[in-house]
């Protein structure tokens, strides 16, 4: 990751990347479909505003940025090393928030998945990250 970047500017900047509509997120969408499943996007409704969210199955599925969600143990996710206590403080609080979202989620009933973007990060790569995610949501009794 360049440095060049104030914190401000590339927090605007990655605020923009991390909207709806990246590629990791449409690889994922394209798989997903074409194994039949039917979801909806971006529910404004609901909890933290799941990227895709399939009612049938009571399920949401969260496509996160490695970065920004602190992915563990990727290499993705690394930590600037100028304004590190600025990136630590903002990386806590988005990953405080996601666990809150979660429990949220839960709380009302519906079962939420996480896909990281290095794991879509090819077309091969979302194929294979897109059955297995397919094979959980369909994999649960009583949905
Ligand atoms: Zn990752």
């Amino acid at each position: 990751m360049t440095d060049f970047l104030s914190p401000k500017e590339r927090s605007e900047r990655m605020a923009r990347i991390r909207g709806s509509n990246t590629r990791p997120e449409i690889a994922l969408r394209k798989v997903l479909h074409s194994l039949g499943l039917r979801y909806r996007l971006n529910r404004a409704d609901l909890p933290g505003k799941p990227d895709l969210v399939l009612p049938r199955h009571k399920a949401v599925v969260f496509v996160h940025g490695c970065f920004w969600h602190r992915h563990s143990d990727c290499s993705i996710a690394t930590t600037p090393k100028s304004n590190t206590a600025f990136w630590v403080e903002k990386f806590e609080k988005n990953v405080a928030r996601d666990n809150r979202v979660t429990a949220l989620l839960n709380a009302t009933g519906w079962r939420v998945f996480v896909v990281w973007e290095c794991e879509l990060g090819s077309a091969r790569k979302a194929q294979a990250t897109g059955e297995r995610i397919a094979e959980l949501i369909r994999g649960e009794k009583g949905f």
